[in-house]
Formats: C-alpha cells, structure tokens, sequence
C-alpha cells in the first residue's frame, strides 16, 4: 500500500457506458435468473469518477444528466464498489467520489456499472492497494453483470449473466446517435414482462434455449466495421417487452428509422433508443432531426477502451 507521504490528492478515473448491438436471452432459471448471451460495445459516452483521500465514505453527483433523485447511501453503486474494495484490501480509511454523470440512470447503458467500474480502479490508485487486474476484476463481477465489461470495455461476448466476457474483434468506429428518454425502466420488470410474454406465447414461439447463442452474422459485421452488415444483424430480445410497457418508445425508433438511421434498437433494458448510423454525417444529420422533434439526443462512437485512469 502507498505511504501517506505517497499518496495521491485525487485520482480520476473514466469508465464507458455500452450498448448491446445483440441480446438474446436464455429461458428463466430455477434461481429467478436468466442466462444470456450478448455482445456488448463501449461507446464514447461514459462517466468521470475523481477519488479524493477521506475518513468515510461519501458520493456527490454533477455532469450533464439529472441525479437529484439519485441515492447516495450505501446502495449506491459507487460505494458499494469502494468499499467492497476497501475491505478485500484492508483498506481502512475512506474515499470521497466525484461522479460526472453522462449516462442516462436506468436507462440500458449501464451508467451505474461504469461508476462502480471507474471507482474500483480510482480506489485502487487512490490507496495503492496493489490488486492485480484479476482481482479487480473479480470484485467488478461481485458488483453486478455489466460492471466486468464497464471495466474490459471494447468490444466483447457475455455470457452466462453477461458477466463471463470473451474479447470479440471489431475493426473500425461505429457512429451512434442515442435518444434519450425522461423515464428509467426497471431491469428485473423488463425480465418480468419477457416471461410473461413467453408465457402467454408458448404455444406459438419455440422455447428460448437455456444457453443462448451469439450470432455468427453480428460477430462478421463487427470483424467488418461495416454499419450496413451491423445493422441488419442488431438485436434485443427486450425490445418487445420494452415496448410492451412504453409503447410511445415504439414511435421513437420509427421517427429514427425514417431520418436516415440505418437500424434503431432499444439499449440493454431500455428506454434508450441507440441509432446506427452510416457514418458521421448520417448521423450529424439524424442528430439535428430527432432534436427538432424535441427529443434528448446525444451521439456516440464506440468502440472505446474500458475503465482507465486519467492523468
Ligand atoms: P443496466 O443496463 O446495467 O441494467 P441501467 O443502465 O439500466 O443498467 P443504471 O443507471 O446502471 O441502469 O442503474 C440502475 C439502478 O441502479 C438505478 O435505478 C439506480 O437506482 C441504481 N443505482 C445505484 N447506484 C447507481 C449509480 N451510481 N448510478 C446510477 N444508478 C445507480
């Protein structure tokens, strides 16, 4: 561990947040769960975490998006990814973190991953606590599914709950352009409405496989970079129930599709909207008319690296 006279005034960390450019998820498991199989991309959109010397621990919130509702307890993913931290290095003083918050709160990107992701490496630096990067890894996968990848970045295959994560190739920037919604959806009551429709379903729709299965075509348009191939290969088996409990998301994709995207796709659980877009003008342009139509839109680049420290 580094000596007081050592140690950092502040480290600042910075982790992306990420779209699924293809879910499929597995049949519901004796434990509730599901397992799935997913291709995640981090994009250029993250969070900014600086880590400053404290007694306790302590979280404040600033940055582009509205976090007053946000809580800063210890349930907060941040703190709990700090002292979670703390403990497996015997760590024992405090932190106090600063989080410029970009990514949409509950919104399918994994915004509260990445702060989890982002303070495990600040912490890490912070307090010298010299984890190898296994271990850090480690302790990202006991903070939540998508936090490992926050943490990997790139462009890589989940599966089991997303969280065993295989690099996968992708060549090239993909260009998005996201739409963003003034609601959060709750995860585990999207999973909820799947199963409902599955089961209403059962006797039409064969049963979903317990392992699901990348696509090989998703793995070949990311290998490409070619947004066209990448497009007519996206997918998100929560789409359908997300639009089943907003509909009005449905309009939000339609709107996207007919100003020049090439394929629209509700991100992770929802509601964001993330557009692929042919390139940088396409999706300047697709920009410029989903803000005309008054929704939030924000553009993105991805892949990114994962979590990383700032200097
Ligand atoms: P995912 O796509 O990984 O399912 P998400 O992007 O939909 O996640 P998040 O913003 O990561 O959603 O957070 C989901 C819930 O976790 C929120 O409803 C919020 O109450 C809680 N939460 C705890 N800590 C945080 C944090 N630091 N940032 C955002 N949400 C947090």
């Amino acid at each position: 561990m580094t000596s007081p006279a050592a140690a950092p005034k502040m480290v600042h960390a910075r982790a992306p947040g990420k779209i699924n450019v293809f879910l499929k998820v597995g049949a519901l498991l004796e434990d509730g769960y599901h397992d799935v199989a997913t291709a995640y991309q981090a994009v250029s959109l993250g969070e900014d975490v600086r880590a400053y010397p404290a007694d306790d621990f302590s979280v404040s919130f600033g940055g582009s998006i509205d976090t007053s509702n946000l809580a800063t307890d210890g349930s907060n993913l941040a703190i709990k990814a700090a002292t979670l931290l703390a403990h497996k290095a015997g760590y024992r003083a405090g932190v106090h973190l600063e989080i410029e918050k970009h990514v949409p709160i509950a919104g399918g990107m994994g915004g509260g991953s990445a702060d989890a992701a982002a303070t495990l490496l600040a912490c890490d630096a912070l307090w010298g606590t010299d984890l190898s990067r296994e271990e850090l890894l480690e302790l990202a996968t006991q903070l939540g599914s998508d936090v490992p990848f926050a943490f990997t970045g790139g462009t890589a295959i989940g599966t089991g709950r997303g969280d065993q994560l295989s690099p996968a190739l992708a060549k090239g920037q993909f260009q998005w352009v996201l739409a963003f919604a003034d609601f959060g959806m709750s995860t585990p009551e999207v999973y909820r409405e799947l199963d409902r429709h599955r089961d209403r379903h059962s006797q039409d729709i064969f049963p979903a496989p317990t392992q699901p299965q990348v696509d090989a075509n998703v793995l070949q348009a990311l290998r490409a970079g070619d947004p066209r191939m990448l497009a007519d290969a996206l997918y998100n088996d929560l789409q359908a129930p997300a639009l089943h409990l907003e509909p009005q998301l449905a309009s939000v994709i339609e709107l996207g599709e007919e100003n020049g995207a090439l394929a629209g796709l509700i991100s992770g659980s929802g509601p964001t909207v993330a557009f692929l877009a042919a390139d940088l003008d396409g999706a300047l342009e697709l920009q410029i008319a989903l803000s005309a139509a008054q929704l939030t839109v924000v553009r993105a680049t991805g892949p990114v690296h994962g979590a990383r420290l700032i200097s």
